[in-house]
């Protein structure tokens, strides 16, 4: 057991931190009030090579892994990039690189692994629909086989970037439930090229990661070439599992960072703000949520770093993963809400950013993974009790 971090990790870290404090607190603060894509911030990355990190070297990338991903998620909402700035990372490695990487034929690779290196490939994912969110089985969108394609109808909603993209990930039934041996058949995972196949894209106005945005996706009898299935047909579901397990780490990531950086904007605060002529933070009142708050952020890095760890030596990190992002997204929900208590009235104005962070850490105790289906997960998986659906 060793717990010194490498030199190497060292350096990845304030690579990212410098970065990142090119771009203060108004930067993000005006992306979120025009609801505005932080290309300046996207484009600081694609220049110093971040977005190509997970891509492997033959490719144009770094040829990194797990571990350095969730380093540089971290790192990019721990020093104020915050749910947005992390996120884009994420979804860059998460939703793009890693399926590719990991499941995808020679093709893809060839034509989807230079291009985010480069810094050309948005990606969104596309699997809740209105009928369909924590249960991927009841989804709806069918893709037909025809001669050397699928054609795509149906609707997905709160496709975050979707109106942007370049890339989707997409998840969609290619066997109608009645032909399914057990729910998870007949499922497949596409990579749709947003510049060959059409769909139809509204935005849906929303209170978190504003300068993302969210959006309901149309599929009309979208073509996709057979091509850009990612696995194999039918049989998405153990890919998805997959992508699902990194999109974990990446939430928790992000989420442990960004709960790290509101936690601290509350002690500078609580040290400085003078109330009864002494700072508020000398009131144990003020002082003992934070330090209970730190905790449980220093819990949710470590157990980060465990799957991650597990993730790259190709063990199952599902229960490390859910558990990290269990931990990471309460511990910063309560660091933002503690941060609005300790700010008093000031933690309302939208100058001073706690009431931004408090919308958009409130996201992940419901998305990507809601606290309930981490439960379900673990009183079934470690507890071996029944489950419950
Ligand atoms: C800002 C934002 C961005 C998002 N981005 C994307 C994206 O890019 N792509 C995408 O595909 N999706 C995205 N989502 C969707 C997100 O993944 C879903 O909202 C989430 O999975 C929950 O699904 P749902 O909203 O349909 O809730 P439902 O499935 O309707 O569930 C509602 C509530 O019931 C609870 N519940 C349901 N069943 C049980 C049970 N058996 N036991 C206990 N509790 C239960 C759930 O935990 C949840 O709290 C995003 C959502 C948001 C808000």
């Amino acid at each position: 057991m060793d717990f010194a971090e490498s030199d190497e990790h060292a350096l990845l870290r304030k690579g990212m931190a410098d970065l990142v404090k090119q771009f203060p607190r108004e930067y993000w603060r005006q992306k979120d009030l025009a609801e505005e894509f932080p290309q300046e911030y996207w484009d600081a990355l694609s220049k110093q090579g971040w977005l190509g990190l997970l891509v492997p070297e033959e490719y144009g990338g770094a040829g990194l892994n797990m571990y350095e991903a969730h380093i540089a998620a971290y790192e990019a909402a721990r020093n104020g990039a915050g749910v947005p700035g992390g996120d884009l990372l994420m979804r860059t490695y998460m939703f793009g690189t890693y399926p590719i990487r990991q499941f995808g034929s020679a093709g893809l690779k060839e034509r989807w692994l230079p291009r985010i290196a480069e810094g050309k490939a948005i990606f969104s994912i596309g699997h809740t629909e209105p009928v369909a969110g924590v249960n991927t089985f009841d989804i709806e969108t069918f893709a037909e086989r025809r001669a050397g394609e699928f054609v795509v109808n149906g609707q997905k909603i709160w496709m975050t970037l979707a109106h942007r993209a370049d890339a989707i990930l997409l998840v969609a039934r290619t066997k109608r439930k009645e032909e399914v041996r057990d729910k998870s058949d007949g499922l497949t995972l596409f990579l749709l090229d947003t510049r060959e196949s059409k769909i139809r894209t509204a935005r849906l106005p929303a209170s978190v990661m504003r300068p993302l945005g969210e959006n309901v996706v149309y599929f009309e009898d979208t073509s996709i070439p057979e091509e850009n299935v990612i696995g194999e047909v039918d049989r998405g579901w153990r890919y998805l599992v997959n992508v699902f397990n990194a999109e974990r780490l990446g939430t928790a990531s992000v989420a442990a960072g960004a709960g790290e950086y509101v936690l601290d904007l509350a002690v500078e605060y609580a040290k400085t703000r003078s109330v009864f002529g002494r700072p508020i933070g000398s009131n144990q009142a003020v002082s003992f949520p934070l330090a209970e708050i730190r905790m449980y952020l220093e819990a949710a890095k470590i157990l980060l770093q465990k799957a991650a760890w597990r993730f790259d030596r190709g063990e199952d990190p599902s229960v490390e993963g859910n558990m990290a992002a269990y931990i990471a997204s309460e511990a910063a929900w309560r660091a933002a809400d503690q941060a609005v208590q300790t700010f008093g009235g000031l933690g309302f104005s939208v100058e001073m950013d706690i009431e931004r962070y408090y919308r958009d850490l409130r996201l992940f105790k419901t998305a990507p993974v809601p606290r309930e289906m981490v439960f379900n997960f673990i009183s079934r998986r470690v507890l071996g009790l029944p489950r419950t659906f």
